[in-house]
């Protein structure tokens, strides 16, 4: 399967977007790892939401799929039909649940909700009578997120009541945790202890509880089935520490345009960026229609040749300038390629930068990018 654009389309683009199969596939692969070291059977999960995180659900998947993963989860059921097109087998789990009136559509594409209240349980149940089949249910329990979830009377009667579950095959258990990222912060723990004993109480059911940063609070937390997304894609599921997950994402955009300017000119919209010395400009051809966020305005940097070079004055909807004065000028023509997202400025770095975490600055990735996928198993996109 290959959605790579043409080598036209590649020569034609503003800006390209890299996306290295090979190293998602070998996070997977370190995440399946990590969560077995104890001896235990635990099986990797996909989160493959929001497009895969902006890499692409469909290719992702599959290349997943064809390297062991056997689970996978979206977040919206149109999520889950597109990505059924590519995984004809495999469990699709729906995170955001059955809206009324979708359980046919469910039944017909094969997708499993997570159940997230009663209601949506007994919906489910009266779905299974109708279709007179055993359907595969996921039950996810508020452990402490208080957003989606069984809360904690209705996580009561199903343990009292395990009937209400009948005509339905107990796929998973799951919970999802509020500050995994927070090794230290004592919610974790209430969160597993309630998770626990709700476990206990459903015996023979697997369980999941670890999300990607959840993964690295330790076995206590892994269950049967881990649940990453972000780590997936190359995001530090440790902050403040060095990340163990490989590159995954390279953006590249190209120099439409160079500019020399006196001092004491302006560039750009609202005259944001004055220059202190003969200058000389350069315009790349991506914005924040494509997801560089406007908030980055004179406090990031890109690479061009492996130098930082300054990103100046306001983001435009399809146009970013950048202060080239120090590079040499057969480095920065138009056609030069600049590098916005890569091993010298990750997603984690430049969501520091707009004061937001990498899962915003991923999802946001732009559909006006040539989207090219390869497959190296190390991190050099
Ligand atoms: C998004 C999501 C995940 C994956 O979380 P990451 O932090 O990206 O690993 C797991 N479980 C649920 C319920 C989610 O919504």
């Amino acid at each position: 399967m290959s959605t790579s654009p043409s080598d036209d389309a590649v020569r034609r683009a503003g800006a390209i977007l890299t996306v290295n199969l090979g190293a998602i596939a070998a996070n997977w692969r370190g995440l399946r790892d990590a969560g077995r070291a104890g001896g235990r059977p635990i099986d990797c999960a996909a989160v493959l939401k929001a497009d895969a995180y902006g890499t692409g659900a469909a290719i992702v998947g599959s290349r997943l799929a064809a390297e062991g993963c056997r689970h996978f989860f979206v977040a919206h059921i149109e999520e889950g039909i597109a990505l059924r097109a590519a995984l004809p087998e495999p469990p699709i789990y729906v995170l955001n649940g059955l809206l009324p009136g979708t359980e046919g559509d469910f039944v017909e594409h094969r997708l499993t909700p997570v159940l997230n209240h009663l209601a949506q349980l007994n919906t489910w149940r009266a779905a299974a009578q109708r279709f007179d089949r055993a359907l595969d249910a996921v039950i996810h329990i508020d452990t402490g997120m208080h957003r989606l979830g069984f809360g904690p009377d209705e996580t009561q009667v199903l343990m009292n009541e395990r009937a209400r579950l009948r005509g339905l095959r107990l796929a998973l258990l799951m919970s999802h945790l509020v500050v995994s990222e927070e090794p230290g912060n004592p919610i974790n723990g209430e969160q597993l202890s309630r998770f626990r004993a709700f476990v206990k109480a459903m015996p023979g059911a697997p369980a999941s509880l670890a999300n990607s940063s959840g993964i690295f609070l330790g076995p206590d937390y892994h269950f049967d089935l881990l649940r990453p997304g972000a780590a997936l894609y190359g995001i530090n599921p440790r902050p403040g520490q060095p990340n163990p997950m490989l590159l995954t994402v390279t953006l590249d955009a190209r120099i439409l345009q160079v500019r020399r300017i006196d001092a004491l000119q302006t560039v750009g919209y609202g005259a944001a960026w004055r220059s202190a010395r003969p200058s000389r400009v350069a315009t790349i051809a991506l914005g924040y229609a494509d997801g560089y966020f406007r908030n980055l305005i004179n406090r990031t940097y890109v690479h061009l040749a492996g130098r930082r070079v300054p990103v100046i004055g306001r983001i435009s909807m399809d146009l970013v300038t950048l202060d080239v004065t120090d590079v040499p000028e057969e480095l920065s023509q138009p056609g030069s390629t600049v590098e916005i997202l890569g091993s010298h400025l990750t997603a984690d770095d430049l969501a520091d930068h707009a004061r937001t975490n990498a899962y915003e600055i991923m999802t946001a990735l732009g559909h006006r990018y040539a989207r090219v996928y390869v497959d190296h198993p190390e991190s050099a996109a």
